[in-house]
């Protein structure tokens, strides 16, 4: 068999991932295989982003693994890490609501009231939105789920209370997405198989919590994972297993990909700012939705998926106070912010509380999100009057004017993709459409699942996929 050659276009943990697996296999199967890794930055990992300090570490991007997708940990395993795995602090997630903070209720399942009690005891409805939510209880069952956005099903099963002071804040809030735009099955499969099994989405999510409700003897330990040194502990491991086999080219953007008649693949990068152009048998695009449309724009790939996958933008400030200035924050790891709370500050983690091990104790330090789909003017600001704003809020909620000691802002614009409703209809329709083009795979946050292990999963799917493709190749 000949020398294959494989590009990889993007170095997140999902290009990453793909280069991983692609080692992994053609060494198990003896294939003769060169992979070429093409990354526009200067450096490798994508969204992961730590910055450490001699003391302590940071996270500028994502802060954690969701262990219930088992492809991080999985990963995790087999580069030899899982010893560096910390657990978050479970402690108590509030929501802000006329500048003050009101516990989450706990009877929750997947966001949705899993007990009557979670809502009638909540100071954060008002006695006509908790008979509302008891609507959910007699109505009957909702349908056309393909159409229907979470939030309008949300509204319609418990009304609006629920879904703006409960509902929207835990579960569009962790993607920066408005709940109306929100697709069911596209960016909450288990919220739709709840429906789809169940009349009541209240009796339902009671039956689920009970079966996943760990025994009161067992430790529940936070399900948010991250490792000794933060994330980026995860992609410089992936980094080192993989740079001996990997040709890691960086400031390196790709464009014009085009398909040759041999079946081949040819495109463009930049080398030392000198367009130069690169050949492959097989090539994974891991970049970016919009990043990908512009890359295959001369493909000639029929189809309106990629431009149509829209991306919120949004911001991290990350504030340090001196620790004799916070008595009161120790338990709390942090609160979330409905879109009618009128606030700058979208969510804010307390670092401290929920990663202790991260950060000397001497300092408090609170990460802060702004901008959020819909919500993204306060991104034109300059980064002065962000954390301003961010700073203001936080006076108004903690009643009490901090001074930071320090503060570092990171943007990250078009960041965040919408899983709008029908999203999947449009990722396989995109999939249909590179039935046309072999040994072509696109994998990542975009596609099938916007959290770091369903990035893993679809970095190895794609490295499959393309392995397939080349070993038929004579
Ligand atoms: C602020 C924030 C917080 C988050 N928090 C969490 C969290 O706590 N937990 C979680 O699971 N997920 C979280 N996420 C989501 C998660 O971080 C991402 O979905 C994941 O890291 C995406 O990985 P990726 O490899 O698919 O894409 P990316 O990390 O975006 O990597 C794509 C790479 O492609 C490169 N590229 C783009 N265009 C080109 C080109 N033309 N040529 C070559 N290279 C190109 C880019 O420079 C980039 O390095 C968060 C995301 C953000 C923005």
């Amino acid at each position: 068999m000949r020398l294959i050659r494989v590009a990889i276009i993007g170095g997140g943990v999902t290009g990453m991932t793909a280069a991983y697996h692609l080692q992994e296999q053609s060494k198990e199967r003896g294939l003769p295989l060169e992979c070429t890794l093409f990354e526009a930055t200067s450096r490798i990992g994508g969204k992961i982003q730590t910055h450490r300090d001699q003391k302590f570490w940071i996270e500028l991007g994502p802060d954690s693994i969701f262990t219930a997708k088992p492809d991080g940990v999985t990963l995790l395993r087999e580069l030899g890490i899982s010893d560096q795995i910390i657990h978050a602090v479970s402690g108590q997630t509030s929501l802000a609501r006329n500048h003050t903070l009101f516990p989450i209720p706990r009877d929750l399942y997947m966001g949705i009231p899993a007990r009557w009690s979670a809502m009638a005891m909540s100071p954060l409805l008002s006695p006509r939105g908790k008979l509302r939510a008891l609507g959910d209880l007699v109505l009957p069952r909702t349908s056309e789920l393909e159409t229907l956005s979470l939030g309008h099903l949300l509204r319609l099963r418990f009304g609006h209370e629920v879904v703006e002071q409960i509902a929207a804040p835990l579960l569009a809030g962790i993607h920066a997405a408005d709940i109306d735009r929100m697709g069911i099955a596209d960016a909450t499969p288990a919220i739709e198989h709840l429906i789809r099994t169940h009349r009541s989405l209240l009796l339902g999510a009671k039956r689920s919590k009970k079966r996943t409700q760990r025994p009161a003897s067992q430790s529940a330990s936070s399900p948010f994972i991250s490792l000794q040194g933060g994330l980026s502990t995860l992609t410089e491991a992936l980094f080192a297993k993989t740079n001996e086999f990997v040709h890691y080219k960086t400031n390196a953007p790709v464009k014009q990909l085009k398909k040759n008649p041999d079946g081949s693949y040819t495109f463009v990068y930049l080398s030392d700012n000198v367009p130069t152009r690169f050949e492959a048998d097989a090539v994974i695009l891991a970049t970016p939705a919009h990043a990908a449309a512009a890359i295959v724009e001369t493909l000639g790939i029929t189809t309106d998926l990629l431009p149509s996958i829209r991306y919120a933008s949004t911001a991290t400030v990350i504030l340090g106070f001196a620790a004799a200035t916070f008595p009161e924050q120790r338990e709390m790891t942090g609160f979330l912010v409905p879109r009618s709370a009128g606030l700058s500050i979208t969510a804010c983690t307390v670092v401290t509380t929920k990663w202790p091990s991260s950060l000397d104790q001497k300092q408090v330090v609170v990460r802060c999100y702004v901008g959020r789909d819909g919500s993204e003017e306060i991104l034109k600001q300059s980064d002065e009057d962000i954390v301003k704003a961010v700073e203001d809020d936080l006076h108004a909620i903690w009643k009490v004017k901090r001074t930071p000691a320090f503060y570092r802002l990171t943007r990250w614009p078009i960041s965040m993709p919408q899983y709008d409703v029908g999203h999947a209809n449009r990722v396989a329709r995109m999939e249909q459409a590179l039935h046309d083009f072999p040994g072509l795979a696109m994998a990542g946050a975009a596609y099938r699942g916007m959290g770091i292990p369903d990035c893993i999963k679809d970095g190895k799917r794609a490295a499959t996929h393309v392995l397939k493709h080349v070993t038929q190749i004579e």
